[in-house]
């Protein structure tokens, strides 16, 4: 008796469903694919009766000679043929040992052919949206700067009211806040389309700083809120990369944090994580202390289009494009980013990026000095005694065990000026770890930050659980 396959195998699936016990005997099918086969569950049939090309093979001889890829031919109970596509899977399903997929040839073909073309279409689809919106966003941006050119002529030549100045203020705002939504959609249709490249050129950093600052100083001055910038003396002063890309995103997370800071501060901290080589990794991080943002909320972040609620998005406006652009651009420069945050109490946006110290390519470098490059990597010259530490050796591990000894200790008596000398030390210590070991270093590093006493001692135990899997205290 063959038993119906059960309903918890979806009926549209494609092809018939057959289970075979161990010796090849039908035992299960589904209704639709005894119907095909001209059975009827009364009956008895073997796989050999079915497919006579696999006759006198066992089931594991028969699954093991299977081509993927290949054309059999298969009989119904009135001896007509059909060619089919075998799909054989050992598994206990019901009484049977062996679950078999036998789908028309003509059907896969058909079903191939037509997966083939909706690929297609959809590559053609997406060409001609990133198409439409480069024109379209094109098309704005000529009558946008006709419309700022005009106003800047207006506010130069004419004299005017307080109250008419105040207007034009106010369009000129709207102006700029609707180019940067035209940049936005341009740039993410570019990312979109693979289209962006970074440049290795050089910069200076502290111009990229000054220039962001300038872009948000005015707005953040409206407010009431201090808005600093501390750069590590560690980092050169000329760096190479994408200054223009870098300052993008900087620009995208201070400006949100000044935009949704109403009291106190937006503070902006950029560090050395890391260098060999000509590569050096700098953390930046964007501290506010403005509305943050909830757990559930955090998870929607970085997402193209998202903001993470409507009410936000009414009174503060934005595409919800910037984060999704700065994640990618990250990404791009060989970093990550990571978020803080706390409900009323504001957010901390860090990301990491590799830049360079000099314009060579990287893998001359790196191949031309593979012995220097790594023991750079691995190796930190202690200050004073000059005594070479590296990571994972075992001087190393013993100096982090007591650093971390003493971080702990000088964060639960909340001596935060001590902390953050340990927290130091640490990541002087750490230089050449693992990235999982740095992102947390970095997530412990947010909370000391903060000087917020229960997180610090939470991420200082991540840390500590990860060095001890990976053995390196
Ligand atoms: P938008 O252009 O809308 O600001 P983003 O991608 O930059 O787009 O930000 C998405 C959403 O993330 C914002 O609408 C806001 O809800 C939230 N957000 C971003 N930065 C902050 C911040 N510093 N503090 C609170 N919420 C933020």
């Amino acid at each position: 008796m063959i038993q119906r396959i059960c309903e918890d195998i979806p009926d549209d699936l494609l092809g018939i469903i057959i289970g075979f016990s161990q010796n090849g005997t039908v035992v299960s099918c589904s209704e639709d694919g005894l119907r095909e086969l001209g059975y009827v569950q009364e009956d008895e049939f073997t796989i050999s009766q079915l497919m006579p090309v696999f006759k006198e093979k066992s089931m594991q001889e028969i699954q093991a000679s299977l081509k993927t890829e290949g054309e059999y031919i298969a009989y119904r109970k009135n001896q007509t043929s059909f060619f089919v596509k075998v799909l054989l899977k050992q598994c206990h399903y019901g009484n049977a040992e062996y679950l078999c997929r036998l789908i028309p040839w003509q059907e896969h073909k058909r079903l191939e052919k037509e997966v083939e073309q909706t690929n297609r279409k959809l590559k053609e689809a997406l060409q001609a949206k990133n198409e439409m919106i480069s024109n379209t966003t094109h098309e704005l941006r000529t009558p946008l700067n006709g419309i700022k050119g005009q106003i800047d002529y207006l506010m130069m030549q004419t004299e005017m009211t307080e109250e008419q100045d105040k207007t034009l203020q106010i369009v000129m705002q709207c102006c700029a806040n609707m180019q940067q939504i035209i940049n936005d959609i341009l740039d993410f249709s570019k990312m979109e389309a693979g289209k962006i490249k970074l440049e290795r050129l050089q910069f200076s950093l502290k111009n990229v700083m000054n220039y962001v600052v300038d872009t948000n100083i005015k707005q953040a001055n409206a407010k009431g809120i201090q808005l600093n910038v501390h750069i590590s003396e560690e980092i050169p002063e000329q760096l190479y990369g994408d200054g223009l890309r870098l300052g993008q995103i900087l620009n995208n997370l201070i400006s949100n944090g000044v935009k949704f800071t109403s009291f106190g501060s937006v503070r902006v901290e950029v560090n050395k994580v890391a260098s060999s080589g000509n590569r050096i990794e700098l953390l930046f991080m964007v501290i506010d202390t403005g509305i943050g943002i909830s757990p559930e909320n955090q998870t929607k972040l970085f997402k193209s289009f998202s903001q993470v609620d409507g009410s936000i998005t009414r009174k503060y406006g934005g595409t919800g494009l910037g984060l999704a652009i700065s994640k990618e651009l990250v990404s791009m420069m060989d970093g990550f980013i990571h978020l803080e945050s706390e409900v009323g109490r504001g957010s901390t946006f860090a990301f990491t990026a590799v830049l360079h110290t000099d314009d060579k390519p990287e893998t001359e470098v790196v191949q031309k000095q593979k012995y220097d490059f790594t023991k750079l990597l691995f190796t930190k010259y202690k200050e004073n005694s000059g005594a070479v530490y590296v990571w994972n050796s075992p001087e190393n591990k013993l100096e982090l065990k007591q650093d971390l000894e003493k971080l702990v200790l000088s964060i639960e008596i909340l001596n935060w000026n001590r902390v953050e000398i340990f927290a130091q030390k640490i990541k002087e210590l750490m230089q050449g770890a693992e990235q999982e070991i740095l992102k947390q270093l970095i997530k412990m590093e947010m909370a000391i930050r903060r000087e917020d006493h229960d997180r610090s001692l939470l991420e200082y135990e991540q840390l500590v659980k990860i060095l001890k899997d990976k053995d390196s205290v």
